[in-house]
């Protein structure tokens, strides 16, 4: 009976964390292999199809090294014409997240990383080589593993709401709070935690008004990050509110929403905003781990050293969004990618002896 090859390194997950830890590893002749996701309308619903959360975006002003710029012939040249042709044309703006994802991916695969395009759905990490199993059957596996599988943005759920997404609904105020068209207006934040008010404070740079909406009758927030928000003369505390519907049209994108009260049936109220943020938490991709990795009560994997990517289990570690409930941005996901895959090969060397 043939065995089955033991990976070096296997990498889980497809945003900045997994092809900069996969670009890492192949450079150190790791050759990785990395499972990007599966293409399913399971993963389009919950937003975590192969590229992770950046290709669910427009323009990113923030990634360094993408000034805005007409990119075209440099897309044209770094990558395939196959995914090439797959892609919205380049509108000579800056950088979009799809864009810079598909270039992330390039640079990993130019380095020799293998590349499957399936979901990982389960995983035996009691002993090493650890063994994962792919959705499309089989099992593979590995000396170490890297689990880089990102985190979802809490949605409402609202039709509206997708509707709008990313033409004035959006999950992110560091990310889209600067873009043009909230500047100087009137913007929306639902929830009413560390985050919520942290965003609302945040969009005070930019726009006019920031209207903070909360269902509950006191912000879950700690006491004075709600000081700050309550003291702000640009940010207005909506109590005992929800977001029932957001408000637009295709021109213009959103226009404003349509709040309902918690405490006085029937009481609406609609008000004019260019912006929804919604800042009601996120939930990391960490399901499939099924009690294999210590997580944090809010099941994110759990770094067990200062500034170090490895978890419990040695020989696995863990990189993005997936251990990060606090920074939350494309380049922090993508330097703790480089920071697992040299971790991941260190380790291996100290295995070989
Ligand atoms: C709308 C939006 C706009 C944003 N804009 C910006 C911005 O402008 N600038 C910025 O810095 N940040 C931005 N962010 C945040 C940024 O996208 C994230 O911080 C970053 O993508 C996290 O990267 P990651 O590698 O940890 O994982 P993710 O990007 O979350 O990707 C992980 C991916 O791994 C794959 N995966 C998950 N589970 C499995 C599994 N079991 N098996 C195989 N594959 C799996 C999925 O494809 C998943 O999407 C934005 C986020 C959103 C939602």
């Amino acid at each position: 009976m043939s065995e089955t090859a033991v990976e070096s390194v296997v990498i889980i997950g497809s945003g900045p964390a997994g092809w900069c830890a996969a670009t890492y590893a192949a450079r150190a002749q790791l050759q990785p292999l990395v499972y990007e996701g599966a293409i399913t309308e399971e993963n389009r619903m919950a937003g975590t199809l192969p590229l992770g959360q950046l290709a669910l975006t427009s323009e990113v002003e923030n990634y360094a090294g993408f000034p805005a710029g007409d990119l075209s012939s440099f897309l044209d040249s770094a990558l395939p014409q196959d995914r090439r042709m797959m892609m919205a044309p380049h509108d000579g703006h800056g950088v979009t997240g799809p864009e810079l994802m598909e270039l992330m991916r390039q640079q990993a695969v130019n380095f020799g990383t293998r590349v499957i395009t399936d979901d990982i759905t389960r995983v035996d990490f009691s002993n090493c080589p650890f063994t994962l199993f792919p959705a499309g059957g089989g099992e593979v596996r590995a000396r170490s593993v890297i689990v880089a599988t990102g985190a979802s943005a809490n949605w409402l759920g609202l039709e509206s709401e997708t509707r709008f997404k990313n033409r004035g609904v959006s999950a992110c105020a560091v990310c889209d709070g600067a873009l043009p068209r909230f500047r100087n207006q009137e913007l929306v934040v639902v929830g009413g935690g560390d985050s919520a008010v942290e965003e609302a404070t945040y969009l005070t740079k930019f726009a006019s008004r920031v209207h903070l909406i909360h269902r509950r009758d006191e912000l879950r927030a700690s006491k004075i990050m709600a000081k700050r928000a309550l003291e702000n003369d640009k940010v207005k505390v909506h109590f005992n509110t929800t977001l029932a519907e957001v408000l637009g049209d295709d021109q213009q994108g959103v226009t404003g929403v349509r709040l309902e009260s918690t405490t006085e049936p029937d009481k609406e109220t609609t008000l004019a905003a260019a912006g929804v943020f919604l800042a009601i938490g996120h939930t990391p991709n960490t399901a499939f781990l099924e009690g294999q990795l210590e997580l944090t009560p809010k099941q994110y994997i759990v770094w067990q050293k200062h500034f170090r990517t490895a978890t419990n289990v040695e020989g696995v570690f863990a990189a993005g969004d997936v251990a990060d409930d606090y920074y939350r941005q494309a380049i922090s996901a993508a330097g703790s990618g480089c920071m697992a895959a040299l971790d991941a090969e260190r380790w291996l060397a100290e295995q070989e002896g």
